[in-house]
């Protein structure tokens, strides 16, 4: 089961991400983790790109689709795995197409105006990718883990001025994806709702792909 989530950022590809790979027991590549773990630990590759994560823009094609590359080459993801956050561009999902099928697209839709809302008041517990809301899904106190009590983090690319910038960048060089994988015949596209409750998707998008894996 090869996948890919598409969205905008903080449509909710992280948290169906999660529940997906622990349904299914495939590995979550998520190039903003690695390049954010990259960052943190002060490497090579965090310092070239550091400025550009922070600032919302995108790290150059060849960066990340090599990064991916030699991910997937891993054991773990010799029944699948699903890419959170890659391709991001037309040329990402040309690149991508030259070492590693695709079988399906999922495609979580978001308006802008919720993004904001929603990015803007995301806090994360950075050691074990928990995630909440300040308003939506708090923490049981305020500015803590609910499991670890260590304190949780805004991420610098979350506040509203780069929420905004990363939007623009989303549609204009993210976002014609979804026709490129719509056209695409050799895939299975699907478009859900992501207003919806995070259980209600997660229902679905679980049918979708138990269905398909049955029929196969
Ligand atoms: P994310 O956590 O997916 O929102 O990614 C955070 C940031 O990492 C993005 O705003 C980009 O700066 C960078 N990034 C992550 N994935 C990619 C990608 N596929 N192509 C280019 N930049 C990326």
């Amino acid at each position: 089961m090869r996948l890919i989530l598409l969205g905008s950022p903080g449509a909710g590809k992280g948290t169906q991400a999660k529940l997906i790979t622990e349904r299914f027991s495939i590995p979550q590549i998520s190039t903003g983790d690695i390049l954010r773990a990259a960052i943190q630990k002060g490497s090579t590759l965090g310092k070239e790109v550091k400025e550009i994560v922070e600032s919302g823009r995108l790290v150059p094609d060849e960066i990340v689709t090599q990064l991916v590359q030699e991910r997937i080459k891993e054991p773990d993801c010799r029944s699948g795995f699903l890419l959170d956050g890659y391709p991001r561009t037309i040329a990402q999902a040309e690149a991508l197409e030259q070492f590693s099928a695709i079988d399906y697209v999922i495609d979580i839709d978001v308006s802008d105006r919720e993004i904001i809302e929603r990015l803007s008041g995301r806090r994360i517990h950075p050691q074990s990718g928990r995630i909440y809301h300040i308003k939506h899904q708090p923490p049981h106190e305020a500015g803590k883990d609910d499991v670890t009590g260590e304190p949780l983090i805004q991420r610098k690319d979350d506040t509203e001025e780069t929420v905004r910038k990363r939007l623009a960048v989303y549609h204009e060089q993210t976002s014609p994806l979804r026709n490129y994988y719509q056209q695409n015949k050799a895939v299975r596209y699907i478009k859900l709702d992501g207003t919806k409750p995070v259980d209600e998707l997660k229902k679905t998008i679980h049918e979708l792909l138990t269905q398909h894996k049955e029929v196969i």
